[in-house]
């Protein structure tokens, strides 16, 4: 296939290459990056004149409407749009919208599974759009990723990521607190994972991403808390969760809190540039007041 891949930071540039080496031509624009490796165009709707599938890889939604405004005209009929990034659900609706009026296909997709697994072409895609779009870009996700689950119509691949990723935060910040209970009630760390790793209180934080170093699972928590997942993007992520909750109405107390806490410990402590694990060391150091 002919593809255009506009954004290539710490994700995007190891996405193009991975469809690079499985023999797919690529097409990449970035304002500021250029990877080695990857033939870049001089704007974006040059990288996406003739591309059947134009892949983007951006910071937030007002930069997805930006791109979308110069890539939409440029593309042939039939092509398909498909958006990796993280956005709110109301411009992934609004892209695709724009990019079905124009005769296009449309997919919002977003990832998880970090750098690690945009290297690896081991990332998870959640997608929405139509059934037609999905099947034509399947096979990129299946050399990108090791799973697309196509959870529903435009939007629906948004939803799905900041609903997994507002457990996450809020299960993250029991994981910890519960661990910073337990040191204080003179608790053995090793003891307490014992315990609820193998009862009612497990969870992917608690048994896969152990936030107390040398307990559990390997972690950011063994490497002095450098990310993996940075607080700052979790932050991102529940920040979108409460914008989506506004927008429809939802009411979301823990997500609300979670949201909360990490702004707090990303702009006022020293939260940021520290895994998202790193609310166990801010719980250590607090007492109730
Ligand atoms: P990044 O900042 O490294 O990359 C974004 C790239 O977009 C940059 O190279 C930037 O120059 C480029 N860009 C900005 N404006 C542009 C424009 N108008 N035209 C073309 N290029 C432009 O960010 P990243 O870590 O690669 O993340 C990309 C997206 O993936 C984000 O939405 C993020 O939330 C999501 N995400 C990131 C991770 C992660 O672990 N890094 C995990 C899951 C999802």
């Amino acid at each position: 296939m002919n593809i255009a891949f506009i954004g290539l930071g710490n994700m995007g540039a190891p996405m193009a290459r991975n469809l690079i080496a499985a023999g797919h031509s690529v097409t990449g624009f970035d304002t500021m990056a250029a990877p080695e490796g990857i033939t870049t165009a001089a704007t974006a709707a040059e990288a996406a004149a003739g591309a059947d599938v134009v892949i983007t890889m951006l910071p937030n939604g007002a930069i997805l409407r930006a791109v979308a405004d110069q890539v939409i005209p440029a593309m042939k009929p039939g092509a398909v749009l498909c958006d990796c990034s993280t956005v709110d659900v109301d411009s992934a609706k609004a892209v695709a919208q724009q990019a079905e009026a124009a005769g296009l296909g449309a997919l919002d997709a977003p990832v998880s599974g970090g750098v690690g697994g945009a290297t690896a072409g081991t990332l998870t895609f959640m997608v929405g759009g139509t059934d037609a779009a999905f099947a034509t870009v399947k096979p990129l996700f299946d050399i990108m990723g090791q799973k697309a689950v196509h959870c529903g119509a435009a939007g629906a691949g948004q939803s799905a990521k900041i609903c997994n990723n507002m457990i996450l935060g809020v299960t993250m910040i029991a994981t910890c607190e519960a661990f910073a209970l337990a040191d204080k009630l003179g608790l053995d760390r090793q003891k307490m994972f014992d315990v609820v790793s193998t009862s009612s209180g497990y969870s992917w934080t608690m048994n896969a991403y152990t936030p107390a170093p040398g307990i559990g699972a390997t972690s950011p928590a063994d490497n002095g808390y450098k990310p993996g997942f940075a607080a700052e993007l979790m932050l991102k992520d529940l920040r979108l969760s409460q914008q989506a909750a506004e927008s429809a109405d939802a009411d979301t107390p823990m997500g609300q809190l979670a949201t909360a806490l990490y702004t707090q410990f990303v702009e006022a402590e020293d939260g940021r540039g520290m895994d998202f694990s790193a609310m166990l060391p801010r719980f250590e150091k607090r007492g109730r007041g």
